[in-house]
């Protein structure tokens, strides 16, 4: 089997060919690692030390902006 993965953020996406659904979610693990250093490897070579990314992938960044806002308020 074989992966998708991000070097920069040690995580990977498993890639299943025949999949559709598979196919937008490496799309979109792409889009969000664009600026990364993206791979195509065997799963068993990095299966233990990178984080596997599970549906979206999609982190929540509205709330850490929200969190860094709190932060601001509190300095001034
Ligand atoms: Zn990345």
């Amino acid at each position: 089997m074989r992966a998708r993965a991000c070097i920069k953020c040690k995580e990977y996406m498993i890639i299943h060919a025949n999949n559709p659904l598979n196919q937008t979610k490496i799309d979109n693990f792409e889009r969000i690692h664009h600026l990364h250093t993206l791979i195509t490897v065997d799963l068993e070579e990095i299966k233990d030390q990178y984080q596997l990314i599970n549906n979206n992938g999609s982190k929540n960044v509205s709330k850490e902006t929200n969190h860094s806002q709190d932060s601001l308020n509190k300095i001034y």
